[in-house]
């Protein structure tokens, strides 16, 4: 059987694997295993790529949030908000942060944060608010800012799933801060563990490079209490090969998602919605399906990578539910979402092999 996978990993080291072991004796050569020149190299190009002048490389995209929350301000005492309906790292994020985490609702339609939910949870402790670009498309922060004006509270945007997205012709973190990561399966991923911070502040990149560092620029001075989250110089070959094909990938997961609209129509599926004005990556192609547990096994039994993202929210999960609260959308979506696979190699053939395969499943 011709399995299809969630994500086509070694495809996607095929198009990259000969400036990948250039780079990688590049660096093995220089023994510049943690920081160096390909780091270097790399944020400035991802910096280029994100619209902003400063991008940070750290070890993950959990760290990457965790830092850039620290830099605007956010510790203890402090709330930050955030749906209910994200992967576990950004609520992490905020409570190693030292901060309260808020949980909002999420739109029904689109499963981004609830802007207006959002802003009705502002207290005086309200440090940040943190929007998910989830599934590849960017939430409305234009909203979310206009409904901040005059107030202290940050937009620390989690970007991990929206590299080259825009909306309105701009990207994450424009105007801001924005967290990523390189997670392996990201839209940009690493072959490890990778994250990055990109801002247009001066400050807030000092403050997540120093963070990082071990609380200090220069070695041995140690201002801040920091970690240990740095991008090592074997990742950044992998960043750099793959960044150079980023837009096209892009552009190559917007077609097959479009594709799996045509073909999906008619179907007993709900269909992702796009907003007004976004250029979407589509890091995941996210249906509602009836019976969902069900339909996800015989996918999975007939080869098909389905997946769900994400089964539990995360007032739902072992680690957060001393939070409790009820967030009616997040939990009435949850037993119904359905990932099929995307990636920007996916061939006509496979996507009609899963729209065939979900067609008899839903029978
Ligand atoms: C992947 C992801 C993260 C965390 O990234 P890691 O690199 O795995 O730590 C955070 N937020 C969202 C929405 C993600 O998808």
């Amino acid at each position: 059987m011709n399995k299809i996978p969630l994500v086509d990993l070694a495809a996607a080291h095929q198009e990259v694997a000969e400036e990948v072991e250039a780079g990688f004796k590049r660096v093995l050569a220089a023994t510049a295993f943690v920081g160096g020149p390909e780091v270097a190299a790399f944020e400035q190009e991802y910096a280029a790529f994100s619209g902003l002048p400063h991008c940070v490389g750290v070890a993950n995209g959990t760290d990457a949030l965790e830092l850039a929350l620290r830099a605007v301000g956010v510790g203890p005492g402090a709330e930050v908000i955030l749906p209910a309906n994200t992967f576990i790292a950004t609520a992490e994020a905020v409570a190693r942060a030292g901060a309260r985490v808020v949980l909002v609702d999420c739109d029904p339609r689109t499963y981004l944060i609830d802007v207006d939910a959002a802003l009705a949870a502002v207290t005086p402790a309200t440090r940040a608010i943190v929007p998910v670009h989830l599934y590849g498309q960017l939430a409305p922060v234009e909203r979310l800012r206009a409904g901040l004006a005059g107030r202290d509270v940050t937009i620390v945007e989690d970007a991990a799933q929206c590299q080259g997205a825009t909306r309105h012709g701009r990207g994450a973190g424009v105007d801001g801060i924005a967290s990523t990561s390189f997670y392996p399966g990201k839209n940009l991923g690493a072959y490890g563990d990778a994250g990055a911070v990109v801002t247009d502040s001066e400050q807030w990149a000092t403050t997540v490079r120093t963070l990082g560092s071990h609380g200090g620029l220069k070695r041995y001075t140690h201002d801040l209490i920091g970690v240990n989250s740095r991008l090592d110089g074997l990742q950044a070959v992998v960043l750099r090969a793959k960044l150079d094909r980023l837009a096209t990938w892009n552009a190559r997961r917007r077609a097959a998602a479009a594709r799996y609209d045509e073909l999906l129509a008619g179907l007993d599926v709900v269909l992702p919605e796009t907003l007004e004005g976004n250029e979407h990556v589509w890091h995941i192609y996210c249906v509602r399906v009836p019976r969902r547990d069900e339909v996800l096994a015989k996918l999975n039994a007939e080869g098909v990578g389905a997946a769900i993202h994400y089964p539990i929210p995360v007032h739902r999960t072992g680690a957060f539910e001393h939070l409790g609260g009820s967030f009616p959308n997040a939990e009435a979506v949850a037993p119904q979402l359905l990932s099929l696979p995307i990636y920007p190699q996916i061939t006509e053939e496979q996507q009609v092999r899963v729209a065939d395969v979900l067609a008899r499943a839903l029978r």
